[in-house]
């Protein structure tokens, strides 16, 4: 099949809860434990030439639970337990800080997309954000990207309490990961992909 998506489609993704589990801070290489699939998903986007940029909040930092230089090795855990599945993250932002710090990279802010769409000439809105949480979906709001709720932490719920109450519009809920990707894949293929007469 003819690969026709553009270079400024990227798809956003959260870490913790939406690729590995997430009980409470990861802070070590060990506590990283990916959901079945993650690998393979990920290096289908890969394959499809769509950026994969992850976008994560680690106040565990800000809070004095780990440092930068750990948030590190459990990223170098995340990219060789994706290499044995040949996939790739393409860029990594992440925000240190404590919520009390007010900043504006925090989710739901945006300032650590706008700086991927800046870095990789991105059009938002055609780009997708993953994630399990509230401050994912109001995040792809505010970015004007289309928000997938994964069903995959306590914290799902709440987001799609939220979406109920007009927070935000969720574009897909998704049960796993794996079928996250599933229907992105599928909604690529219809925008890019239809050739005439099929
Ligand atoms: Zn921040």
């Amino acid at each position: 099949m003819k690969n026709s998506i553009p270079r400024n489609v990227a798809v956003f993704v959260d870490r913790d809860g939406t690729l590995n589990e997430d009980h409470g801070y990861v802070t070590s290489p060990e506590q990283l434990v990916l959901f079945p699939g993650v690998p393979k998903a990920l290096g289908r986007l890969n394959q499809l030439g769509v950026r994969v940029i992850l976008v994560t909040n680690q106040s565990a930092i800000g809070r004095g639970f780990m440092t930068a230089q750990d948030f590190q090795g459990i990223q170098q855990k995340l990219t060789n337990l994706l290499l044995v599945h040949d996939a790739t993250i393409d860029a990594v932002f992440f925000c240190p800080h404590h919520p009390k710090e007010e900043c504006v990279c925090r989710k739901p802010n945006i300032a650590m997309i706008q700086q991927a769409a800046e870095q990789f000439t991105l059009d938002l809105s055609v780009c997708y954000f993953v994630g399990d949480k509230s401050s994912d979906l109001e995040a792809a709001h505010k970015a004007g990207s289309l928000g997938v709720l994964v069903m995959s932490s306590e914290y799902s719920t709440a987001a799609l309490r939220a979406r109920d109450h007009g927070k935000f519009p969720i574009a897909h809920v998704a049960e796993s990961f794996v079928q996250a990707i599933d229907w992105i894949e599928g909604d690529l293929v219809e925008r890019y992909q239809r050739s005439p007469g099929k």
